[in-house]
């Protein structure tokens, strides 16, 4: 019983924070619905400050990381490139290839990740039980740790001086740009140009990031599903037990915001987010929506 009171009572706390969250962002979401992405973003003055010339430093899709302020040019990744495959040695040299051929100079994890958590599961099969808070924090930054070894033994491999000092570091919930345990995204920027960041703008809306751009240099053919696959969890997150959830509705929806280079490479990452998406039962409902804008030109 007293247990049964407990998770009531955290139920009850979550939901508050949740509702304070929404308002927080209500009228920014509101504008979004009412005007679109495109005139939303596009009519923003110094919206070319969000896109830097290349990335340096790498953060997690998750919207408390992505979002916060940084002078850096960011790439996002979902735990650090780990979902990059099921096989942790893979996905680990995957990483690597992928930091080395960006040239990025800092990798970071972060405390509270979904996604180590998952990635935690399929490193322990054999477990049925749910990974403690510090079984999740510790595994996040022991891949960071593992990756940037892996970054320099390849680079040495390669004779490339990039990767051989790469930076590590641990973002903790406090640093988060959104309450421990919340999810408060409102849509995914589904980035083709590997090069925005959000950070550097005010007043939109609060998102996960997706940097599709930049990814196929090294990633190739798998590029499209890996991006996907991290679509469909920023999907599951929002609609799960973390995130709005109920609070999405056909005329306040989940917003994915494609960003193309030009209006041909944007209608195609539409098609394409619209491909992974089809299926999802809150898309067919129109709770998730597909909307874009175009990056600045000559970036
Ligand atoms: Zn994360």
């Amino acid at each position: 019983m007293k247990t049964e009171f407990k998770a009531k009572q955290e139920k009850r706390g979550i939901d508050l924070v949740k509702n304070r969250e929404w308002e927080t962002q209500s009228p920014c979401i509101k504008e979004l619905h009412k005007e679109g992405a495109k005139k939303f973003f596009e009519g923003i003055g110094n919206l070319r400050e969000a896109f830097r010339p290349r990335p340096d430093i790498a953060v997690c899709m998750d919207e408390g990381t992505a979002m916060k302020k940084k002078e850096k040019g960011v790439f996002t990744w979902a735990d650090t490139g780990r979902l990059f495959d099921k096989d942790k040695e893979k996905a680990c040299e995957k990483a690597a290839r992928v930091a080395i051929d960006l040239g990025l100079e800092e990798i970071t994890s972060h405390e509270d990740c979904g996604v180590a958590k998952l990635a935690w599961k399929w490193d322990n099969p054999d477990e049925k039980r749910e990974p403690t808070d510090k079984e999740v924090n510790d595994y996040a930054e022991d891949w960071t740790k593992k990756l940037a070894e892996k970054i320099k033994s390849i680079s040495e491999e390669m004779g490339k001086e990039v990767g051989k000092e790469v930076k590590i570091s641990y973002i903790t919930a406090k640093e988060m740009l959104r309450p421990k345990d919340i999810h408060n995204a409102v849509g995914v920027y589904y980035d083709g140009t590997g090069k925005f960041n959000p950070g550097r703008l005010e007043n939109i809306p609060q998102g996960f990031v997706i940097s599709r751009g930049g990814l196929e240099e090294s990633l190739g053919e798998e590029t499209k599903d890996y991006c996907g696959q991290e679509l469909g969890i920023a999907c599951s997150i929002a609609f799960g037990d973390h995130g709005f959830s109920k609070k999405f509705s056909k005329k306040e929806p989940f917003t994915i915001m494609v960003i193309g280079k030009n209006l041909q490479h944007l209608e195609v990452l539409k098609r394409e987010a619209e491909g992974f998406l089809k299926i999802h039962p809150d898309f067919k409902t129109g709770k998730i929506k597909i909307d874009g804008f175009l990056a600045p030109e000559g970036l």
